[in-house]
């Protein structure tokens, strides 16, 4: 498959790592730019044109997610965040900032790549958004509201499906405990996470080979759950 080249902005201060990042993606047929500190890193983002932007947390002159808030303050522009925490807080920080996913070092440049291509597939369809999402065996039709798997419909409730369709129009992106509380019932529940944790072991019940080890409705620890193509990772 032949994809048009992307320009890929790396704000990081280590040499070594910006020196591999440069590498995976050029592998993938991006273009790079790089930049070692925060304060060069947004006078980039906002000169070049830009299809995606991966920014360290930790920089020298200014904390990454800084970074996000700024850019956010203009562009839409996709947003990784490289971590070295692990940190719960920090991630839903960096997600409410408007960062659009985030990896944890040490990671493999494959799983940044899996989530660059996610990012910058939501990005090419935000202009053209698809009425069906797919997902592994799964075709969610957002205009028809139904789901199917290999071909078969899938009895949701309404909830059920609210939370299939929320995950689907953020497909590969993590999305928060609050956001999908909030979307499914409402603001004042939005610290019910016990009502979350049953609908999804439900919907799991319904969507999954095997609802123990699922691969498509998939955890993100202490944060939210993503809707994940298999097939893409
Ligand atoms: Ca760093």
């Amino acid at each position: 498959m032949t994809e048009a080249a992307n320009h890929v902005l790396v704000i990081e201060d280590e040499p070594q790592l910006r020196r591999f990042l440069r590498t995976g993606f050029e592998l993938e047929g991006h273009a790079v730019y790089e930049a070692a500190s925060a304060g060069d890193g947004i006078k980039q983002a906002a000169l070049r044109p830009i299809d995606l932007l991966v920014v360290d947390l930790g920089l020298p002159d200014m904390e990454g997610s800084a970074v996000v808030e700024r850019v956010r303050t203009w562009s839409t522009v996709p947003i990784i965040v490289l971590s070295v925490t692990s940190n719960e807080e920090t991630k839903v920080r960096l997600l409410e900032l408007g960062a659009d996913d985030y990896v944890v070092k040490p990671f493999g440049m494959a799983e940044l790549l899996a989530r660059a291509k996610a990012a910058l597939r939501r990005r090419a369809q935000g202009a053209s958004p698809q009425p069906v999402v797919h997902a592994g065996p799964l075709a969610i039709d957002l205009a028809d509201r139904v789901v199917r798997r290999a071909g078969e419909l899938v009895a949701l409730t309404p909830k059920e499906y609210r939370l299939v369709q929320v995950l689907a129009q953020h497909l590969g992106k993590v999305v928060t405990h609050e956001h999908l509380l909030r979307e499914i019932w409402g603001r004042a529940h939005s610290e019910d996470h016990h009502y979350l944790r049953i609908l999804v072991r439900k919907v799991r019940q319904k969507v999954e080979e095997d609802a123990t080890r699922p691969r498509l409705l998939v955890t993100e620890l202490g944060v939210g759950y993503r809707l994940v193509d298999p097939q893409e990772r």
